[in-house]
């Protein structure tokens, strides 16, 4: 329902749960948070207010880092619990994935990924997108050309926004009928579900066109197709005060 994703030089957990709170007027049902820390992916998640992933931030803290994804879910496949909240991880916790809208062709893609050995532990339709990753960078060891790849096999709506363990300082974003935008900063990038996410940092703002995916670091935002051709992008101005 709510997405957030930020690379720089800020404790990244502070801005994602800064950003997430400005998404909750959208409503919602859970909360987490992923990190890209030195000993890889570090997440929490909790069923319920935001309140409640924050006691959980603060009973067991994760490491220090500048990346990281969060989100706010409105359940769509699967009860609203711990479990099927995002981000959700690949077995060997290298992908943390958040998502908004709904993979259309999720069972399909999760029976051929329980064929190829996958073991999913949410009810999710979103789950699949990161055994999916984790499967395409068998064969395509970069991540964002294997994220394309990914995207390119799913059917639906869908805002996506990924970590990789094995490639920090940088955030992936993608969209299908689902809204995505990018924050500028100065060594700092943001992506949003919509501006409210980092409204608090940056007015200067790129939305992102249908089938789409966008590599943010603290310094570069670049954007192409599915297909990894570069497309063009128009920066603006939001005008908000906050
Ligand atoms: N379909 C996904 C789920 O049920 C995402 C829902 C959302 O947009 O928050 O987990």
């Amino acid at each position: 329902c709510g997405i957030v994703g930020y690379v720089g030089s800020r404790p990244a957990v502070d801005v994602i749960m800064g950003g997430l709170r400005r998404l909750e007027y959208r409503g919602y049902d859970s909360g987490g948070v992923a990190l890209v820390t030195a000993d890889g992916i570090a997440s929490a998640k909790k069923a319920g207010k935001l309140v409640n992933l924050d006691d959980v931030l603060q009973e067991s803290p994760l490491p220090a880092s500048t990346t990281g994804i969060g989100h706010t879910r409105w359940a769509t496949h699967g009860a609203p619990n711990d479990v099927n909240a995002h981000p959700h991880l690949d077995a060997s916790e290298r992908i943390a994935v958040v998502h908004n809208g709904i993979i259309e062709n999720f069972a399909t893609l999760r029976d051929e990924l329980e064929d190829a050995g996958y073991d999913f532990v949410s009810e999710t339709d979103s789950e699949t997108v990161a055994h999916l990753l984790h499967h395409e960078l068998q064969t395509t060891p970069d991540v964002t050309e294997a994220f394309r790849a990914v995207c390119r096999r799913l059917e639906g709506a869908f805002t996506l926004v990924v970590a990789d363990a094995q490639t920090p300082g940088r955030v992936l974003g993608a969209r299908r009928n689902s809204p995505l935008v990018v924050g500028r900063g100065e060594g700092e990038n943001f992506l949003g579900s919509d501006v409210a996410a980092f409204i608090e940092y940056t007015h200067t703002a790129i939305e992102l066109g249908q089938d789409q995916v966008v590599e943010i670091t603290a310094d570069a935002v670049v954007v192409t197709d599915f297909d990894g051709q570069p497309v063009s992008t128009k920066e603006y101005t939001v005008d908000w005060d906050v």
